[in-house]
C-alpha cells in the first residue's frame, strides 16, 4: 500500500533527470523552513538517489500583488535568520532578494539550467500557484511540487469539499495515518553529498548582493518601488519567533481556548497564522506539541471517527479538541478547496444558493455606502468595525472572532456583493500579515456563504448568515480592545 505522503507529491512535467546536472534544486517558495518540511525531505531523497549535492534556494520577489513593507520585511527577516544559522560548510543555502522585477525569474531559469531536477512547494493560491502552473513547461528538467502545508495531503481529496463537515469526515478517516507518518524534524541530516556548489559569477551578473540586503533590510525595503504606506509589524518573521509564540500559547492559553477564544480582551488564541502562512512553523509540529497536553491517560487509541462532527473525535481535553478543529479542519478545508478550484478567488465559485440569494437582493436599499478609502481608514459609523480595521491596518491582524464581523459588515455597506468581495480581498491581502493565504479566501468567501448553509432571509444579506455589531458587543469581552483600537482611544 502507498504511504499517505505519496499524496503530497505532484509531478508537473514529463522530463527525465539531467544526469549532467550539478545539483538537485529545492526552490523554497512558501514553506520557508528547514525543519518538518516534506518538500525539502523529498529533495534530499532525490539528491541522495542521484548522488548530487542539494541547492536550497530561498528567494524574495519584490513586486507581487499587495506587496508592502510589512510582508517584505517579514519574509526578509526569516531569510536572514536562515542565513545566520545554516551551517554553510555543510549545506548549500542560497538566499536571493531581487531589486527589480525579472531578476528572480532570471535566477530560477539559470539555476534550473544547471540542475538535475527541480523540487518546489505545492501551494494552491496566489503567485505560487501561477508559477507552478507555468514553470514546468519552461524548464528542461523534472519539476515536482510537494505539499507540506498541512496534515491531510492535498492529493487525498478528489474534489473541492463544499463544507467543513464534509472535509472533517475525510480528516477523521486519515488523521491517525497522517499523524503517524510525520515529516522529519531535520531532513538535512540525511543528505549524503555535502560538497560545496560553486556557481559561476556570470549567473549573478547584474543581480544584487543578498548578504548586503539581509544586513540592511529596512533600507533595502524602503528603496523598492512599491507603496510604502503599510508599515512592518512588531512580529519577527523568523522561525524562532514562531516557536516562542507556540510555547507562549501553550503555557498561557491552550487549555482555556475552548471557552475564551472569542473574547478580544483576553487574547486566548494562538496568533500563529502569520508564521503558518509563511511556513515558518509546520502544522504538524503544532499538533504534535499540543497533543502532549492531553490528560495523562490519553493516547491515539482514544481517537474515534465521529462522522464529521466537530466534538468527540480526539476525546481528550475539550479546548485541545476545539483548537485542533480550527488548525486542521478549518485551516485545511481552504487548502483543499483551492487545490481543486482555479476559480477559488472568483465570485462565481460561491455555492449556487448563495449566488442566487445575493442576486435576489441586489436591488435592496443599503443604508450605508462606504468607499474603499473610507473603509481602509476606519471611517464608518460602526465603532467595533472601525476598531477591527484599525487593528488590521496598524498591526496586521484582526482578532479571530471580530474578523468574521469585519467581513460580514462590508456586504451591508457596499452597492453590490462583487464590490464587497473585491474590497475585502484588497483590504485583507494588503494589510494582513497572514493575507494572500488559502485561508484569506476561505475566510472572506465564508462571509458570502462558502462552507456555510442558508439562514433566515433578510434584506441585503438574503439567506447569508448575518452578524450584528451590537450582538457582538453583548456577547464578547471587548472594552479594552475598543479603548485600544476604537475611535475614542487614548493617544497616550
Ligand atoms: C473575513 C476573514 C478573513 C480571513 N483572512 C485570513 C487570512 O488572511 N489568513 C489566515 O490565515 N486566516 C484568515 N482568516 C481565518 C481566521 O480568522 C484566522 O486564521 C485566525 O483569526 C488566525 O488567528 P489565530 O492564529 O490566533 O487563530 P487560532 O484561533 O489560534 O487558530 C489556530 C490556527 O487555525 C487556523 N484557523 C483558525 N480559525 C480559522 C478559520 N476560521 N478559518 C481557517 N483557518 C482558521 C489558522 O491557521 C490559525 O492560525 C480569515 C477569516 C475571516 C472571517
Amino acid at each position: 500500500m502507498k504511504n499517505i505522503n505519496s499524496h503530497r507529491v505532484f509531478k508537473r512535467n514529463q522530463r527525465d533527470p539531467n544526469p549532467d546536472g550539478e545539483f538537485v534544486l529545492y526552490w523554497m517558495q512558501i514553506n520557508r523552513r528547514l525543519n518538518y518540511n516534506y518538500a525539502l525531505e523529498y529533495a534530499v531523497g532525490w539528491a541522495n538517489k542521484l548522488g548530487k549535492p542539494l541547492l536550497i534556494l530561498e528567494a524574495f520577489s519584490c513586486d507581487y500583488p499587495w506587496a508592502s513593507d510589512r510582508s517584505h520585511t517579514f519574509v526578509l527577516q526569516g531569510m536572514k535568520e536562515h542565513f545566520d544559522t545554516v551551517d554553510h560548510r555543510s549545506f548549500n543555502y542560497l538566499p536571493f532578494a531581487e531589486h527589480e522585477t525579472g531578476q528572480y525569474d532570471q535566477l530560477i531559469m539559470n539555476l534550473a539550467g544547471r540542475a538535475s531536477m527541480l523540487i518546489t512547494d505545492e501551494y494552491p493560491v496566489f503567485i505560487m500557484k501561477k508559477r507552478n502552473d507555468t514553470y514546468p513547461a519552461r524548464v528542461e528538467v523534472p519539476y515536482y511540487t510537494v505539499d507540506s502545508n498541512g496534515l491531510i495531503p492535498l492529493g487525498l481529496t478528489d474534489k473541492d469539499p463544499y463544507s467543513a463537515y464534509l472535509f472533517r469526515k475525510i480528516m477523521q478517516k486519515h488523521f491517525v495515518e497522517a499523524f503517524t507518518h510525520p515529516p522529519q524534524k531535520d531532513p538535512l541530516e540525511m543528505l549524503e553529498n555535502r560538497s560545496g556548489i560553486v556557481l559561476p559569477e556570470a549567473i549573478f551578473d547584474g543581480l544584487p548582493d543578498t548578504e548586503e540586503v539581509l544586513n540592511g533590510i529596512e533600507g533595502f525595503v524602503s528603496g523598492l518601488v512599491i507603496d510604502h504606506s503599510v508599515k512592518p509589524v512588531s512580529m519577527h518573521g523568523g522561525r524562532k519567533a514562531a516557536l516562542d509564540r507556540l510555547s507562549g500559547f501553550i503555557s498561557e492559553a491552550l487549555l482555556s481556548y475552548g471557552d475564551q477564544r472569542n473574547h478580544p480582551d483576553v487574547k486566548m488564541t494562538s496568533q500563529l497564522s502569520p508564521w503558518l502562512h509563511f511556513g515558518k512553523i509546520s502544522a504538524y509540529e503544532i499538533v504534535q506539541e499540543v497533543l502532549k497536553y492531553q490528560p495523562e491517560e490519553w493516547d491515539l487509541d482514544r481517537i474515534t471517527y465521529n462522522n464529521g462532527s466537530s466534538g468527540g473525535f480526539f476525546n481528550g481535553n475539550s479546548s485541545i479538541e476545539s483548537f485542533l478543529d480550527e488548525l486542521i479542519t478549518w485551516r485545511e478545508v481552504g487548502f483543499h478547496f483551492a487545490h481543486h478550484r482555479d476559480d477559488y478567488d472568483q465570485f462565481n465559485s460561491l455555492p449556487d444558493w448563495a449566488v442566487q440569494t445575493m442576486n435576489d437582493h441586489r436591488s435592496d436599499t443599503r443604508e450605508w455606502n462606504y468607499s474603499y478609502e473610507e473603509l481602509a481608514a476606519s471611517q464608518t459609523h460602526d465603532e467595533i468595525w472601525n476598531a477591527a480595521q484599525t487593528q488590521l491596518r496598524e498591526e496586521g491582524l484582526i482578532h479571530n472572532y471580530l474578523r468574521m464581523l469585519w467581513g460580514k459588515k462590508v456586504i451591508e455597506w457596499t452597492p453590490d456583493p462583487e464590490t464587497a468581495l473585491q474590497y475585502l480581498i484588497d483590504l485583507n491581502n494588503l494589510y494582513a500579515i497572514d493575507g494572500r493565504d488559502p485561508n484569506s479566501y476561505s475566510g472572506i468567501f465564508w462571509c458570502f456563504g462558502r462552507f456555510d448553509r442558508a439562514w433566515q432571509e433578510r434584506p441585503v444579506f438574503g439567506k447569508l448568515r448575518y452578524m450584528a455589531s451590537e450582538n457582538t458587543r453583548k456577547k464578547v469581552k471587548m472594552k479594552q480592545y475598543l479603548s485600544r483600537y476604537g475611535n475614542q482611544r487614548s493617544l497616550i
